[in-house]
C-alpha cells in the first residue's frame, strides 16, 4: 500500500532506496534472485542528495540519482526499470519507481524557473521545484496516454510499434492532444494507426508509466468497422488474432498485458 500523505518519518530504521541513472535502477543481485537496496532511515533522511517519495507498507522510500549516490559498497548493478516488469516487480512498487525516476527526470528538466528564468530548488516538503525569485511552483509533468485493446468476438486487433522487441504485439496506443477526452483520443488514434473505427468503448484501468512520464488510461473498444491500414510511421504491422493463438505480448505487470488477460478471460 502507498500513502503519499504521510510526512517523511523521523526514526524509521531501514528505508527503501531507488537509486537511478535514466532508465536504469541499481538493484542488489543474490543467489535467490534480486532486491532493491535498502538503508537506515535516519541516513538518508539527513541527506542532501536524497528525496522523500512516500511510504510504502509503511516503509519510508527515497530516491537519489547515481551521480549523487555516496552509500554504495559495489554490490549494486545497473539494470533497465523494463527488465524488472514481469520478473518479480509488484504492481506497487513499481507505482513507486515509477515515481521515483519521474521525479528525477523532471527535476533534470526544469532546473530554471519557465516563467522567469532563474534557477530552481526543490521543495522542502512537496515533490515540487520553486523560483524563489517569482515564487512559481512546478509540478512533475504527467502525459495522460490511451490505450486500447480492439475486439471484433473472439479476435483482438494488435500491432507492433519499431520499439518492440522481436515478434512482440501489443495494443494500440497514443498520446492524448490538448483539448481532447480520452475517448476522443482513442478513437483518433485508432483510425490513425490501423484505418478502423470503433464503438462501445470500457474503461478498464490506469498505470503511471515512467517512460518518461507518461499516465496510460486503459480502454476496451469494439470493432465498428474498416480494414486495417497502417500507419508506418508508428507500426509496422497491425493484424487480427484469436484469443487462443495470440503471438508474443508485453509480460504481466504492464496494463497492455491486463487489458489482454481481461479480454481472454471472458472465454474461460
Ligand atoms: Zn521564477
Amino acid at each position: 500500500m502507498i500513502d503519499l500523505s504521510s510526512p517523511e518519518p523521523g526514526n524509521a530504521e531501514s528505508a527503501r532506496c531507488y537509486v537511478i541513472h535514466e532508465q536504469n535502477i541499481l538493484i542488489a543481485s543474490n543467489p535467490d534472485g534480486w532486491q532493491l537496496p535498502r538503508f537506515p532511515g535516519f541516513v538518508l533522511r539527513q541527506h542532501p542528495a536524497y528525496h522523500f517519495l512516500g511510504l510504502m507498507h509503511d516503509e519510508p522510500c527515497y530516491v537519489c540519482a547515481l551521480p549523487d549516490h555516496e552509500l554504495d559498497d559495489g554490490s549494486l548493478q545497473p539494470m533497465p526499470l523494463r527488465h524488472l516488469i514481469g520478473g518479480g516487480l509488484d504492481e506497487t512498487e513499481f507505482s513507486m519507481i515509477s515515481r521515483a525516476m519521474q521525479f528525477l527526470s523532471w527535476q533534470r528538466n526544469h532546473r530554471f524557473c519557465s516563467r522567469c528564468g532563474h534557477p530552481t530548488e526543490p521543495h522542502h516538503r512537496d515533490l515540487a521545484m520553486t523560483c524563489s525569485s517569482c515564487g512559481y511552483f512546478q509540478y512533475p509533468r504527467i502525459t495522460p496516454c490511451i490505450i486500447t485493446l480492439v475486439t471484433d468476438g473472439e479476435h483482438a486487433l494488435l500491432g507492433r510499434s519499431t520499439r518492440f522487441p522481436e515478434g512482440m504485439y501489443s495494443c494500440l496506443a497514443g498520446f492524448m492532444e490538448a483539448g481532447e477526452s480520452a475517448e476522443q483520443a482513442l478513437a483518433r488514434e485508432v483510425r490513425e494507426e490501423v484505418g478502423v473505427a470503433v464503438k462501445n468503448l470500457n474503461y478498464l484501468a490506469s498505470q503511471s508509466w515512467p517512460f518518461p512520464h507518461s499516465l496510460m488510461l486503459g480502454f476496451h473498444a469494439e470493432y465498428a468497422g474498416g480494414d486495417i491500414v497502417i500507419d508506418d510511421d508508428e507500426i509496422v504491422a497491425a493484424d487480427w488474432f484469436h484469443y487462443d493463438d495470440l503471438p508474443m505480448t508485453p509480460p504481466p505487470g504492464s496494463i497492455a498485458r491486463n487489458l489482454i488477460d481481461h479480454w481472454i478471460a471472458r472465454f474461460k
